[in-house]
């Protein structure tokens, strides 16, 4: 099975620009670079350098971390540079299609757009719970179908993707489209990351970021992860230089043991201020529904969503109104225990429990 022939023919050929070479103890006159760094300058790689051009350490460690072989890894910014990586290699404008459930985050079908790919959404019914339908998502594709994109736990809905249904998928969809499983936020489900599955099927993609459970928003850093082919073609597509030496060392920090132990902590606080927000909230009578979620946020439905938003924004507290498909609907990201405290004593307040 090799997914990287669904690629387009013209990326398939495609060659990495041609950086200039970077040898240590060397005087460097092959890159237009200035001779002095700026005294400004705090980094372990002086910033009057070039960053390498693809950060080879990082790409190591984070390859460690996720769990996969480094040559089936590029570091992006973000996972958001990732998903316009793939479209791009994959998608043929006019042509070619993704295939996404709905509702589920935006910037699949944004980054579609720019290259001039359909989107095609299969709705995953609110009485089901939102889950994912695998019959639905392989009736939605043809043979124009490059990408498929499941983000497990889902934006905004929280559900998972059980790992037999990605199995099936995989497996009935075979080497006719690329299965991406954007795993944003994996850190904050019971599930392990897809990532153990990249030796055995072929045609899987698996997005992680640092944005989120890390607590990198920031540095703009992800990873993405398949076949060595199609990483190779990704990597020829990304911008030279594409981490700068600020991110990479601050990256490099954050994968230190300490760090990442302190992140391990903050994942068991959302966890379970998740757990005592939705509980807390479900018992207001405006609060019609609060769903389960995997994620660091969660979905609920009231009957005036735009006076709850109006409402908590004026105590400075911002939610997120999904309106559209979802009517009534908010996303709420579950913050520290002071800050959900906060948002539990706006809604007391609109309940009118306080002053
Ligand atoms: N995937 C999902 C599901 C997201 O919700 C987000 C951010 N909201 C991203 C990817 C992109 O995150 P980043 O570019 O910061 O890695």
């Amino acid at each position: 099975m090799n997914i990287a022939m669904l690629a387009r023919s013209e990326i398939r050929a495609l060659q990495p620009y041609g950086a200039a070479e970077q040898v240590d103890d060397t005087i460097r006159l092959n890159a237009n670079e200035a001779p002095w760094s700026s005294s400004t300058d705090r980094f372990r790689r002086p910033l009057n350098r070039y960053p390498e051009i693809r950060p080879a350490a990082l790409t190591g460690s984070l390859s460690r971390y996720f769990d996969c072989n480094a040559q089936q890894l590029l570091v992006t910014r973000g996972s958001s540079e990732a998903i316009d990586l793939l479209i791009r290699a994959f998608c043929r404008e006019g042509q070619d299609n993704i295939v996404t459930t709905a509702p589920t985050f935006s910037m699949y079908g944004h980054y579609a757009t720019v290259q001039g790919a359909e989107q095609r959404s299969v709705v995953t019914p609110e009485e089901e719970g939102f889950a994912f339908d695998i019959d639905a998502l392989l009736d939605a594709c043809d043979d124009c179908t490059r990408l498929i994109f499941l983000c497990s736990p889902n934006n905004p809905t929280g559900t998972v993707l059980p790992r037999p249904a990605l199995i099936e998928l995989l497996e009935r969809r075979g080497d006719r489209s690329a299965i991406v499983v954007d795993e944003a936020y994996v850190e904050f489900s019971d599930e392990c990351s897809a990532a153990e599955l990249l030796t055995q099927h072929g045609n899987l993609v698996v997005l992680r970021t640092l944005s989120k459970a890390l607590a990198f928003a920031g540095a703009r850093c992800g990873a993405v992860m398949g076949p060595v082919e199609v990483v190779r073609m990704l990597n020829a597509i990304q911008a030279p230089y594409a981490l700068s030496t600020p991110v990479v060392e601050c990256v490099e920090d954050a994968l230190e043991q300490s760090c990442l132990d302190e992140a391990r902590q903050n994942i068991e606080v959302i966890r379970r201020e998740r757990e005592r927000l939705i509980a807390e909230l479900r018992k207001f009578d405006f609060v019609e529904s609060a769903w389960p979620s995997a994620a660091n946020f969660f979905l609920i439905r009231v009957a005036d969503s735009e006076g709850v938003i109006r409402r908590c924004s004026d105590e400075q507290v911002l939610l997120r109104d999904f309106g559209g498909s979802l009517t009534g609907c908010i996303r709420i990201t579950v913050g520290n225990e002071a800050e959900n405290d906060r948002l539990l004593h706006c809604f007391r307040k609109m309940n009118g429990e306080t002053a």
